[in-house]
């Protein structure tokens, strides 16, 4: 067998991302997973009760549908259908009232009472050209394509979350809006750059109803397995990379895996310096997750929040910097803050006829082993009273069972590594082209590079110009 022109370890968004963009440049590819199904942090299983489609990790996907390289391909013509909600976040607020955040501007900035105008004056600039703001976004440092965008919008997304949510509003509904949106760093939203995901999640959502895959995330990853199998590239499940010479010979090794599992498998391959660099690098905080099978939708107080894919849980912004600070600090808030998603509300394949499935998580200490089951479903029953009635069953997994279930998930870190103002674009160490390693056969491509965390193949698709450029 000829030489491949590389081999690319996990088939996460990423890995799979990285060898579609290999092989349309016309190489030759393969692909070494470890489970017995492709998709990493995007793939779906009975987790709860047989016929309930849950989740496993990622579940709603603005970033999927607006990534700039998934975008370029034909995932529809490989199975790919995403869902449409009616709204991309419901924010429930102590006052039963839920704060909307609709794909219209007008619609949004309505909700928010006298904060209304000045949502519209902080979001309006960045919708003429989302798509290209995206670009320069999701990538690499590096001169922007639009510099007087990035620069518009880096201007505000330096700032903590919670500093331009109280800069920019004077009421309640805008702020907590902005604080659920920026919780998803897993940051304090006291530290710099927390307002980058706030205002990004934000922007998203007028440009694109934050979607679900039809038939689960393990959709994406079957239509990009099948679309780079379609290019000629190989998939090889059940394959657990544990050493260098345990690959086919290829000129290009790409790791869609953590900095220690890089070093770990590299082992002499990389300099014992730049190994250790890797060592430092900083996993962050974990989440607790649990899964429910119900024998209904979720009986919010506010019935508009059905219709959003993403629901909000944990009230103010006082109380969502409450939380994520407590858990940033060591600590279990007894009143986390929730990413909840209720899939089965806009796709009939989750849950049997008049069944639903409900999917919510919170952020907790690096490897915190806490059960935090009863303080997720108090939080729930806060907004929407009789919740608990509705369950049939439910799964609960903690940072031990994310990390079991997936190396790259160190001590339950769920977005490959903190995303702090230090460490967002030097990931996973300061060096001019990320993605390179000391070793020119040697490449990462993981969430672990920038631009981070999340279901978009952006990492990947940089990765792979790296390769190309040096093959
Ligand atoms: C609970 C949870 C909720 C999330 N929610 C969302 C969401 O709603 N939207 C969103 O966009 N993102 C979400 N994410 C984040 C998203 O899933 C990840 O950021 C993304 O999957 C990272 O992709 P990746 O390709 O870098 O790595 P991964 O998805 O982690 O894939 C890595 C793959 O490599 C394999 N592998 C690892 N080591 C080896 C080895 N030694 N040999 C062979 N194979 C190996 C693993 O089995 C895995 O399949 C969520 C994640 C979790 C855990």
């Amino acid at each position: 067998m000829a030489d491949l022109d590389a081999a690319v370890i996990g088939s996460g968004p990423n890995g799979l991302a990285a060898a579609i963009a290999l092989a349309r440049a016309g190489r030759s590819v393969a692909v070494f997973e470890a489970a017995a199904e492709v998709g990493g942090g995007a793939r779906s299983a009975e987790l709860t009760l047989p016929g309930f489609v849950d989740d496993v990790c990622s579940a709603v996907h603005p970033m999927g549908i607006l990534s700039p390289f998934f975008r370029e391909l034909p995932l529809a013509d490989h199975g790919l259908v995403w869902l449409r909600p009616r709204a991309s976040v419901a924010h429930p607020m102590p006052d039963g009232r839920a704060v909307m955040l609709y794909r219209s501007l007008e619609r949004t900035a309505a909700g928010l009472d006298a904060d209304g105008s000045r949502y519209a004056r902080l979001v309006r600039p960045f919708l003429d050209r989302p798509h290209e703001l995206l670009a320069d976004v999701m990538a690499p440092l590096r001169i922007p394509d639009h510099p007087l965008l990035m620069l518009r919008f880096g201007l505000r997304a330096l700032l903590p979350a919670s500093w331009l949510a109280r800069l920019c509003f004077r009421r309640e509904r805008a702020r907590a809006l902005f604080a659920g949106c920026a919780a998803h760093t897993v940051l304090p939203l006291s530290q710099p750059l927390t307002a980058a995901l706030g205002l990004l999640f934000a922007i998203t959502a007028h440009v694109e109803d934050w979607p679900v895959a039809q038939g689960g995330s393990r959709a994406i990853s079957s239509a990009l397995a099948s679309y780079l199998r379609s290019l000629g590239g190989t998939i090889e499940t059940n394959r657990r990379i544990e050493r260098l010479d345990e690959l086919p010979p290829a000129r290009a090794v790409l790791f869609d895996t953590s900095p220690d599992q890089l070093a770990r498998i590299a082992g002499d391959a990389l300099p014992a310096g730049y190994r250790r660099r890797l060592a430092r690098y900083r996993y962050g905080p974990g989440v607790f997750k649990l899964d429910w099978a119900l024998d209904g939708p979720i009986p919010w107080q506010d019935p508009d929040c059905r219709e959003a894919s993403t629901v909000h849980v944990g009230g103010t912004l006082e109380e969502i910097a409450a939380s994520e600070r407590d858990m940033y600090r060591g600590r279990h808030s007894d009143h986390p803050f929730l990413i909840l998603c209720q899939q089965s509300e806009f796709d009939g394949t989750r849950a049997p006829e008049g069944r639903h499935t409900g999917y919510a998580y919170c952020h907790v200490p690096h490897a915190s082993t806490v059960d935090m089951a009863n303080a997720i479903e108090a939080q729930v029953e806060r907004f929407a009273p009789g919740f608990r009635d509705r369950v049939l069953a439910r799964h609960a997994m903690n940072t031990a069972w994310f990390e079991r279930y997936n190396p790259n998930y160190v001590g339950g870190a769920i977005t490959g590594g903190v995303a702090d103002a230090l460490q967002l674009f030097n990931r996973p160490v300061t060096r001019l082209d990320p993605y390179s390693t000391p070793n020119p056969r040697l490449f990462i491509c993981s969430a672990a590079t920038p631009p981070g965390g999340g279901v978009h193949g952006q990492c990947g698709y940089w990765a792979a110009q790296s390769v190309l450029k040096r093959l």
